[in-house]
């Protein structure tokens, strides 16, 4: 793999500002995503690539035609365009550390900002290698340009090798997927592929098989508003009325006290006053069955808030965010199986993971294309402290290169 080239590339995508914008009103929410989609487009065709495509949504399509003799099946490699908008992405300056020699990386943008072997233990597997990171003053953007720079080394790697044979490749590359809209203008049929992989993953060598279900209540408590000077018997404030909505909240469900398998319910936002409160929360769990009883449970706390408040009205909607991709996975056992044979054939040992949270992959895998998340050497992503390794981003280069090869050989 040519390291250079992939670090130059990498760092050509993250100067782009691509922030997700919340409630933008526009799709994509910001123009820095459709600025990097045209480069990359540009690239593509560079690359030789078939049907390169900026859609109207802005998303980027491309096909690297099969140049083997028998019929493949058609993979696809997915990964996002936008950053997260917790973090700013604008002027972007990258930090390259080469052989890194241990210890903390004090940042040069602010000095307050220091990557911490005490935080960061992991670091010390890294010592003698590249590490890329911020100058403290945005985030990096590895999360998901390192997915992006992964994919186009990757092809530009078979197209230079036309002795390693492959079948068809679809690419497609999605815009503000960090606010929850990655596949909203995704038309599966259009992928034409029998699985996906989204390159959107933490580390080295990790196959993520599975996300959370997800759900999004929003609790609306009405009170009933009055003068304060004869509330007496009259007023009921829906501001005490959802706090006593909030200490109902088991606090052994909440995400400060959660890990591993376990879900969890999350208050993250409310607004109102006396005569009425909007609180959103969030539901999450890898088993479809309990987060419907997540849901009973915020219906069960709307009716004792309502005992206890008798004039107040407390109303629970909850609408599906998405699904658990495990169920999906099962229905094309070789997206995950090629996958882990590929890090065999390389001598690395996969690692099959779960994500609390989401990926464009669980939207997709409902959609009816199985869509496993790979690692791309990304670390302390929506950060200004994220970082990654330039070697982590080759092997994983180097695990599409050979998970086309396993298709090529077994797929069809
Ligand atoms: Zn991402």
């Amino acid at each position: 793999m040519n390291l250079e080239r992939l670090l130059e590339r990498f760092c050509r995508y993250v100067r782009v500002d691509t922030t997700a914008v919340p409630n933008a009103g526009r799709y994509p929410s910001s123009a820095g995503q459709l600025e990097l989609g045209e480069l990359i487009a540009d690239e593509l065709e560079e690359l030789g690539l078939e049907d390169v495509e900026q859609d109207a949504h802005g998303l980027v399509w491309a096909t690297l035609p099969s140049n083997a003799r028998h019929p493949i099946d058609a993979i696809a490699l997915c990964a996002h365009f936008d950053t997260s908008p917790e973090t700013t992405g604008k002027n972007v300056k990258p930090v390259v550390w080469r052989r890194y020699e241990g210890g903390d990386l004090t940042l040069p943008g602010d000095k307050t900002k220091v990557l911490r072997v005490a935080d960061n233990p992991n670091l010390k597997e890294y010592v003698g290698r590249t590490i890329v990171t911020t100058d403290g003053t945005t985030l990096l953007g590895a999360d998901d340009k390192a997915g992006l720079a992964v994919i186009i080394e990757a092809v530009a790697y078979l197209t230079e090798h036309p002795e390693l044979s492959h079948g068809p490749i679809r690419l497609c590359f999605t815009c503000d997927e960090e606010i929850g809209h990655g596949v909203d203008h995704l038309d599966p049929k259009k992928l034409a592929a029998v699985c996906c992989y989204t390159l959107d993953g933490g580390g080295h060598d990790m196959i993520d098989v599975e996300t959370f279900s997800a759900d999004l209540a929003v609790v609306t408590v009405h009170g009933v508003n009055i003068h304060p000077s004869i509330g007496k018997g009259r007023m009921t404030n829906a501001l005490r009325a959802t706090a006593r909505f909030l200490e109902l909240l088991p606090k052994e469900m909440s995400p400060e006290t959660t890990d591993g398998r376990d879900g969890f319910l999350h208050p993250y936002h409310m607004e109102g006053g006396v005569a009425e409160v909007r609180m959103n929360v969030l539901l999450r769990d890898f088993d479809d069955a309990k987060l419907f009883e997540q849901q009973q449970l915020l219906h069960r706390i709307a009716a004792q808030v309502e005992q206890e408040y008798p004039k107040a009205q407390v109303d629970v909607q909850v609408a599906p965010q998405y699904r658990n991709m495990a169920a999906g996975l099962a229905k094309e056992p070789r997206a995950v199986a090629y996958a882990e044979q590929a890090h065999r054939n390389l001598g690395r040992i996969p690692e099959k993971t779960i994500i609390r949270g989401g990926t464009d992959g669980s939207r997709l895998t409902e959609l009816g294309v199985p869509t496993p998340n790979l690692s791309t050497g990304e670390q302390n992503p929506h950060s200004p402290l994220e970082w990654c390794c330039l070697e982590d981003l080759g092997a994983a280069a180097e695990v599409l290169v050979e998970l086309a090869q396993v298709w090529a050989r077994r797929g069809k």
